[in-house]
């Protein structure tokens, strides 16, 4: 069964990811929530609820037996425009 176990490698907090209905037992607290995926890398972006940083997290992790990583979004790009374009554009999409 594929993991919904998630780190956030910024605050260190684990908790799972934002499954629909599948939560239920669940305390929001540990809930990263699902904010949209980047049409580009394919990376899911995930909100990690104790720091609230943007995670990016790799698809194929979430297939796999082992907690997922989430990775912050700013170390990924320290460029700017792109990510509040980025941004922008998830914000269309929902
Ligand atoms: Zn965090």
């Amino acid at each position: 069964m594929p993991t919904r176990d998630i780190c956030c490698m910024r605050c260190r907090l684990k908790g799972e990811i934002e499954v629909f209905d599948l939560n239920g037992a669940t305390p929001l607290s540990k809930i990263f929530k699902h904010l949209g995926n980047n049409p580009f890398s394919g990376h899911m972006h995930y909100q990690c609820p104790a720091c609230g940083i943007v995670l990016l997290v790799n698809p194929l992790d979430v297939l796999g037996d082992v907690a997922i990583k989430g990775v912050p979004a700013a170390s990924f790009s320290k460029n700017k425009p792109l990510m509040q374009w980025i941004s922008l554009a998830e914000r269309m999409m929902h």
